[in-house]
């Protein structure tokens, strides 16, 4: 794990604190709390309704699950103040990330970020420590919402785009040292107006906090620039892609299982089951990794996003790409980047979702399906059996079929989560499924 260590927060020197619960729709919601209810937040907390919390839709749609009644119930929304970050230390405005409760007290079953606590916990019950690491891929924009201009011209990690927006870049690194959020690195991406920040790896929870709260710092530079910045899958379409890749190591008693020279794969037997376990369950589990309408225009051949669910070395067609990492690192950076995810998807249960298929293929030691390291749409039947090649779901109704049916990811979730979850998502596919994407680009661009 990266030696970093966040700055401490002086609790005394919060002003307001934004106490944030990301949703199933992916949008990051807040109460906000005044300087009096700052030293019992950690406790108390934030009311939340139901509805809010478990059930709207990307449009803000309130949908109904017979497990969860909307219109009378109340949620407690609180603060976990050992992960508290400074987002404006002038102005003493602070940021955590909460934990959903009942009215009682006591977890709520709907709370994705509890879930993945537990799925981490888990892991570590079975001797395994997993860290995480997030790509950020994100598109700004110059002019207004209603006329957006895409905020530089390429070329694709060039110097020039970096000139054009120096001071974005400064401001941005400075702003995300002061909240506490380990930037690995920032640059311009392949796309016009594109730009990606990389994270280092954290313990699951923490990577995840890190992750939402990086958005939120990537927005206020963004704004105090006059700039606009949109984290949809698609936000214009014939435009590049934004995905969020999502990086998992795992050591067990100190050592990378995800290193191994001594065998043919560069991984241990035991990560070759991971693979295999996340291989699995990618189709059905593929509706939590990104689950908007737009995620499926992103998810095809070509577009580096991982459209195939296999495996290879290096491989940017592969949903699964494993990184050995480089000579001379002893296997500290060898890791599997899962491609397909992006930046619609709850990332509390996107990464619970790969952490529990994971350690699902190791309890029933399934076989790693054969490597894949040409761009698998060339691949004849007989490779692909061997390397068990398919194409995901062709659109976001096929995959909350699969997902709704799956035995697997009802019981991860549990019964109330996985069907609110499922519910947020099919309004998105029946609101814009049948919308030209351009159209449906427009109506969500500025929504997460
Ligand atoms: N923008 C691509 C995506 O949608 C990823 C490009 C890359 O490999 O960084 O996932
Ligand atoms: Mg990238």
């Amino acid at each position: 794990m990266a030696a970093f260590r966040p700055p401490l927060v002086d609790s005394s020197r919060i002003r307001a604190l934004a106490v944030a619960h990301l949703d199933n729709a992916g949008i990051s919601r807040l109460k906000l709390l005044p300087q009096h209810k700052v030293s019992s937040a950690g406790s108390k907390g934030a009311t939340m309704s139901l509805s809010v919390g478990m059930l709207f839709s990307v449009d803000d749609h309130v949908n109904s699950v017979p497990e969860l009644d909307a219109t009378v119930g109340d949620l407690r929304a609180v603060p976990d103040m050992s992960a508290v970050a400074l987002l404006d230390e002038q102005r003493g405005l602070a940021w955590a990330p909460a934990d959903i409760r009942s009215l009682d007290g006591s977890p709520h079953s709907t709370c994705q970020r509890s879930l993945l606590a537990a799925v981490d916990a888990r892991a570590r019950q079975a001797g395994l420590d997993f860290l995480v690491g997030f790509e950020i891929e994100f598109t700004l924009f110059t002019g207004t919402k209603a006329a957006p201009v895409l905020a530089h011209t390429g070329p694709g990690y060039g110097m020039l785009p970096f000139l054009e927006l120096e001071s974005w870049h400064l401001d941005l690194l400075d702003a995300l040292a002061i909240a506490g959020v380990p930037a690995e690195q920032l640059h311009p991406e392949y796309g016009p107006g594109q730009l990606e920040l990389s994270l280092a790896p954290r313990p699951a929870v923490r990577a995840v906090d890190d992750y939402v709260l990086a958005r939120q710092v990537i927005t206020r530079v963004s704004q105090a620039h006059g700039l606009l910045v949109s984290f949809a899958p698609v936000p214009v379409v014939g435009a590049i892609a934004n995905g969020c890749h999502v990086h998992l190591s795992a050591t067990r008693d100190g050592r990378p299982v995800f290193h191994d020279p001594g065998q043919p794969t560069g991984f241990s037997p035991e990560a070759g089951h991971l693979v295999a376990g996340v291989l699995e369950h990618l189709d059905e589990g593929v509706a939590l990794l990104g689950g908007s309408t737009l995620s499926f225009e992103r998810l095809r051949p070509h577009n580096w996003a991982g459209a195939y669910v296999c495996w290879g070395t290096g491989n940017r067609e592969a949903a699964v790409r494993y990184m050995p990492g480089a000579a001379g690192f002893g296997g500290e950076q060898s890791n599997i980047e899962i491609k397909c995810v992006d930046p619609a998807a709850n990332q509390y249960l996107a990464v619970a979702a790969l952490m529990g298929s994971a350690l699902d293929g190791l309890d029933r030691r399934l076989p790693l399906p054969a490597e894949v390291q040409v761009e698998p749409g060339t691949l004849g039947e007989a490779e692909r059996a061997a390397g068990r090649v398919r194409p995901f779901p062709p659109d976001l109704g096929a995959a909350l079929q699969l997902l709704a049916g799956s035995p697997f990811f009802a019981e991860l979730l549990g019964p109330v989560l996985h069907s609110s979850y499922c519910a947020v998502r099919q309004h998105d596919w029946e609101t814009f499924g049948t919308r030209p994407p351009a159209d449906v680009a427009a109506a969500v661009r500025w929504r997460f």
